[in-house]
């Protein structure tokens, strides 16, 4: 594969010509419902909100159920925040469906209910960050805008730079990368590499055991050429779930989640029973982050239901 001395090179380190990956994945591409013909730009942005911290195969069958109750962001934007994070079930972090839900009726406010295609317009819009704000322009609106997330950074780590890893994360080296990299292939595809690149470090370049055998750019990677030592990809903390906050708010909304109307204390007290200060914890961050409400007479909701 040739190196390609690209305009838009910062001359950092050399880049790969990258249409193998292009070609690759045209072959090995997964068909993940958000990406097949028809889908709006506004269920793209939902899939991308729920993919931030949920692996595909949970966000799948949410993802469905969200987009047919809520095809455009004026269905979403006249539902209840309750009912979106009610629909949230159990992807986690469900401060993003009550971000969601607010995202959509600024999109009606703001727009006419059509989500705009600027970056800019995009970021304007509550809950949505860099990250999302590029993937709906990019891969919504087909722009030639870089995308970044920690797959691609860790592909570019190791094919271009020759690191074991990305380095932690600075928006405007991360940015520079993608661009020259994208400057590989030609403006009217640089969309697709972007999705194609998230893809290799998903499926190939894994953070712990990269398949170089079956990579399209095994042949011209840095760190492969570097001898790949074995044992410089460090071990990923997993992350503890059992018996954290984390856990204990997904117990007490789940409590709030099956009932109708608002709860006495003591229906959520059993639902968290280990740790009582933990659980006020939790009930207090629960409330402060808008997700629940409490009645005047000392009941819990969610938010818009007391
Ligand atoms: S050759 Fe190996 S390390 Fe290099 S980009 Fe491909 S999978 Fe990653």
């Amino acid at each position: 594969m040739p190196v390609v001395g690209s305009p838009r090179n910062t001359g950092r380190d050399p880049v790969p010509d990258l249409g193998t990956v292009l070609a690759w994945f045209d072959r090995a591409e997964r068909d993940l419902p958000w990406r097949r013909d028809g889908v709006t730009p506004w269920q793209i942005l939902v899939s991308e909100v729920m993919l931030q911290q949920t692996p595909v195969v949970r966000v799948e069958p949410v993802w469905h159920e969200w987009v047919r109750r809520w095809p455009a962001p004026a269905d979403l934007a006249r539902a209840t925040g309750a009912d979106a994070v009610r629909a949230w079930g159990k992807l986690g972090y469900p401060r993003r469906a009550m971000r969601l839900h607010a995202c959509a009726q600024a999109i009606v406010e703001r727009h006419g209910g059509t989500v705009p295609s600027s970056v800019d317009e995009l970021l304007a819009l509550p809950g949505v960050g860099d990250y999302t704000a590029r993937a709906v322009a990019c891969f919504a609106f087909g722009q030639d805008v870089p995308v970044v997330d920690i797959n691609v950074r860790r592909v570019l780590a190791r094919a271009v730079a020759g690191e074991s890893d990305a380095a932690a994360p600075s928006a405007k080296r991360d940015l520079a990368a993608a661009v020259d990299a994208l400057a590989t292939v030609p403006e009217a595809k640089r969309p697709r590499l972007s999705a194609a690149l998230m893809e290799l470090g998903a499926l190939v370049c894994t953070a712990r055991s990269p398949r170089c055998g079956e990579c399209p750019v095994s042949g011209d990677c840095a760190w492969l050429a570097a001898g790949a030592p074995s044992g410089t990809v460090a071990p990923r903390k997993v992350q503890k779930y059992e018996g954290t906050d984390r856990q204990a708010r997904g117990r007490l909304l789940d409590v709030l989640r099956a009932s109708d109307g608002a709860v006495p204390r003591a229906r959520l007290d059993v639902a968290w029973e280990r740790d009582p200060a933990q659980r006020d914890r939790a009930l207090d961050s629960l409330l402060v982050d808008g997700l629940i409400e409490q009645t005047e007479d000392g009941l819990f909701a969610l938010a818009g239901e007391a």
